[in-house]
């Protein structure tokens, strides 16, 4: 494997030229196994770089920015959309990505070189949590994430945070206070309520009992917050009742607007994704053929039946943005479309779009 001859422990340091494969990779610096979860290793690595820009054409942030501390993810989602990173490490997209977790250790000095330095450019807004979840288990260990916002605030760059992960809780009253200071937009990441259903698709994650707490301690503490219903599983989590019932848990925890989005099968996630329906819900593999003949996306016809049902529920539970609260942490959109959007905002019947308002996460 690529990785072992990228110890540092190893005579030739040549050999991490590998890692040129990984952008933003310059050094395995340790390799780090937790007592009580046999199969997780973290690697440590020294980060090249911090800020990685958005390609502008995937997605409507122009000019925005991603930092992502770690690569893998704990949490074990088996739909997730970034498993096919993990290949460039050398890694399978499935139990490695769960399991074999590239940690950037020195990711605030190089954020805070990297904001003090021209070439990065004017940064006006960063998304983390868009890759890989920033609040996994190691987060505990690592604490990477306060020195990451205290960075960007000091800045003057708002930012915005996404997670399935409950110790975000840890730094609720950080972010509070300083949403008084740059924009701050946080979101849990909550698409199946149903606790058999989560430990099926999401073995890793917290229950979302716990993320929904999670966003009412948010909401106490004046953050503007709200939920991502992504990805929605056919057949699964898509029914009607299913969604009153998601939608309605969500707004009583006090989320101020919801994002949808139907499950991608991405060509690196389908194998993985299909092997576990497989296993839980043989009777409903048939039909996922049928619904994904071919690409990554469910039908037209499926998505447009889906928007018809889900888009009034949205803005029947009032959470379609109407309702964000009174700090005033913006969407996580760039500045530029702030401006452009802000007058809309309230003519839209419902403001919650299949979520093209943001990266594709699934
Ligand atoms: S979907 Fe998010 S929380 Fe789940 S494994 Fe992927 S990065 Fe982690």
């Amino acid at each position: 494997m690529r990785w072992d001859a990228q110890e540092t422990a190893h005579a030739d340091l040549n050999a991490l030229s590998g890692l040129d494969l990984v952008e933003g990779l310059s050094e395995v610096t340790h390799k780090v196994r937790t007592p009580g979860f046999a199969d997780l290793v973290y690697h440590e690595v020294l980060a090249r770089s911090a800020l990685n820009r958005v390609p502008e054409a995937s997605s409507e942030f122009p000019g925005a920015y991603t930092i992502n501390p770690y690569r893998g993810c704990s949490h074990a989602c088996t739909y997730c959309f970034a498993r096919g990173s993990h290949r460039y490490l050398d890694f399978d997209t499935g139990h490695d990505f769960d399991t074999q977790i590239v940690v950037k250790t020195n990711i605030v000095e190089r954020l805070h070189h990297e904001l003090r330095t021209s070439h990065v450019g004017r940064v006006p807004f960063v998304m983390l949590g868009s890759n890989t979840d920033p609040y996994q288990r190691c987060e505990g260990r690592y604490e990477l994430m306060p020195g990451i916002y205290r960075e960007l605030a000091q800045a003057g760059i708002g930012f915005s945070v996404l997670t399935k992960g409950t110790l975000i809780r840890r730094d609720l009253p950080l972010l509070a206070e300083l949403a008084t200071q740059v924009p701050v937009s946080v979101s849990m990441s909550i698409p199946i309520v149903d606790d058999q259903l989560r430990q099926q698709f999401e073995p890793g994650t917290p229950s979302a009992q716990a993320r929904l707490r999670t966003v009412s301690r948010a909401r106490d503490l004046g953050l503007d917050v709200g939920v991502f219903l992504m990805p929605i599983l056919p057949l699964l989590t898509d029914s009607r009742s299913c969604l009153m019932h998601t939608l309605q848990t969500v707004g009583e925890a006090g989320a101020h607007h919801v994002l949808y989005q139907v499950l991608h099968l991405r060509p690196h996630v389908r194998p993985w994704f299909m092997r576990w329906l497989r296993e839980y819900h043989p009777g409903l593999v048939d039909r996922y053929v049928e619904l994904y003949p071919k690409g990554d996306r469910a039908t037209s016809e499926y998505r447009r039946s889906l928007a018809g049902l889900i888009k009034p529920l949205i803005s029947l539970y009032r959470l379609d943005g109407s309702q964000r609260g009174v700090q005033t942490a913006p969407a996580p959109r760039a500045p530029r479309l702030q401006r452009q959007r802000a007058a809309k905002t309230h003519s839209r019947s419902s403001q919650a779009t299949e979520a093209s308002a943001v990266p594709t996460l699934f």
